[in-house]
């Protein structure tokens, strides 16, 4: 393993700042490069570990002198200083392609479309009330190099983007988790589909037959994929057909059951901690992911119905006269609005837009015209959700600011009907990200 010579490391948020005090801890000289404002906070660790950076620019020759470069995942493989990076045959490289060359620690690694922060957290909580030594890492909490630089875990529980994927090549995940994959990001993708799936299947490379792959077998794509490739490892799949024994987790009227190896549990669904569908998938995931690494079927039981629901996934904020608020800013892609349109059952008025990344909303439509009263728009542009939806339903408003969506809802909202903020689309155009968006909502929420 190399640990000499120079390292520049593209971009200075959470995974490029880790990624720059891994590679100087391991005795490099490291160069880091943002082409916009480096926040203070990432400054100044940088500072503490005297790292060299700058900020506002990319000057190439510090970078193209490089042995390696290391990319955030907010930078398209497309762009012009990448291409040139890569016309030189310097390796680029993700963070945890970089991270995971300085570690032991075995990886349990959740991707997908929907579902990974949340499989993610179960899965992680469920590992440490087991008492193993666990970090958690990846699109979550701190970053994965700066944990492999700074502690020593015997396990990680990583959340892999599909933009970490794009630059990873040697890494191996001894436990795989697919959760699905439906149409995101493609902006990214040349709008290919296919491009994307291949994306996400890297997760599976370099895996063997001591290793395990866990797939939705509901999820048509990631079906069709698994039997189309030759995948190495052992394969675990979950579904929500009734009875269907061939999954290794699979429902019995109102049961999970859970079966690896021939020693199947059972758990309700009542049981579990986050209701919803998807996140009976979730849960089920993430029972296998842990059995498999022999947690005790109680202690799974128990983390499962003792978890606390992560804030922007469908989060209850309040009940104001009558009508229940419901945030569910995490939700940027089609799909993951379907299912939070799905899993509410009153009268919706429904807050969606934002930056659109290549929507397809007809999927939305039967939900819409079951459920939806009414669609408040959050967006700067929203051409695209009105001609859509004016048609079908009755009132579409359109809105700038989280409190001005709030107050329209409000405004037409009655006892009985749910508000929720569910958009569908990225919150890059009116907020910093997902989070502010939900704050600046649940705000307004309580200062109706
Ligand atoms: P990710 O990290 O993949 O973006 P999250 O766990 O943060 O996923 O959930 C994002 C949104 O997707 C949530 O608001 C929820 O409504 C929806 N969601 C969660 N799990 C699933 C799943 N298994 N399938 C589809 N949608 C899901």
């Amino acid at each position: 393993m190399k640990t000499s010579g120079k390292i520049a490391i593209l971009g200075a948020g959470e995974s490029g700042t880790g990624a720059a005090v891994l590679a100087k801890k391991q005795g490099f000289r490291v160069w880091l490069s943002d082409s916009g404002k480096i926040k203070e906070k990432y400054i100044n660790v940088l500072s503490h570990f005297e790292i060299a950076f700058e900020e506002g620019r990319h000057t190439e020759k510090e970078i193209l002198d490089s042995d390696e470069v290391v990319i955030s995942p907010g930078i398209p493989l497309t762009s012009p200083l990448v291409q040139k990076i890569k016309s030189k045959l310097i390796p680029v490289i993700s963070e945890i392609e970089f991270a995971s060359r300085y570690t032991d620690a075995r990886k349990i690694c959740i991707t997908g479309a929907n579902g990974k922060t949340t499989t993610t957290l179960l899965i992680y909580h469920i590992l440490k009330n087991a008492g193993l030594k666990v970090g958690l890492a990846g699109n979550v909490g701190e970053s994965f190099a700066m944990q492999v630089a700074t502690n020593n875990f015997d396990w990680y529980v990583l959340e892999i983007s599909s933009f970490q994927l794009d630059s990873m090549f040697e890494f191996k995940a001894d436990v795989a988790i697919l959760t699905n994959i439906t149409p995101d990001h493609l902006d990214r993708y040349n709008y290919k589909f296919e491009n994307y799936i291949d994306s996400k299947f890297r997760i599976a490379q370099n895996q063997t037959n001591e290793d395990a792959f866990i797939y939705c077998l509901d999820d048509e794509v990631s079906a069709a994929e698994v039997n189309k490739r030759n995948l190495k490892a052992q394969v675990y799949t979950t579904t929500l057909q009734q009875g269907n024994t061939n999954a290794n987790a699979y429902l019995i009227e109102n049961k999970i059951h859970i079966n690896i190896n021939n020693n199947p549990f059972t758990m309700t669904l009542e049981e579990l901690a986050l209701q919803g569908k998807h996140n009976v998938y979730n849960s089920m995931a993430a029972s296998i992911g842990t059995k498999l690494l022999g947690v005790r079927k109680e202690s799974i039981r128990q983390s499962l119905s003792a978890f606390e629901n992560v804030p922007h996934r469908l989060e209850f904020v309040a009940r104001i006269h009558g009508i229940d608020f419901i945030n569910d800013s995490k939700a940027t892609n089609v799909n993951s609005a379907w299912y939070a349109l799905e899993t509410i059952e009153s009268p919706i008025i429904w807050i969606a837009g934002g930056m659109d990344k290549g929507n397809d909303y007809s999927k939305l439509e039967d939900l819409i015209l079951k459920k939806v009263k009414a669609i408040i728009c959050l967006g700067v542009d929203n051409t695209k959700l009105i001609e859509t939806f004016a048609s079908k339903v009755v009132s579409i408003y359109e809105t700038q600011s989280a409190d001005e969506a709030v107050l329209t809802a409000y405004s037409i909202g009655k006892k009985g009907d749910t508000v929720l903020l569910s958009p569908a689309c990225a919150s890059f155009d009116l907020f910093e990200d997902y989070e502010e968006r939900g704050n600046l909502f649940k705000k307004a929420v309580r200062s109706l």
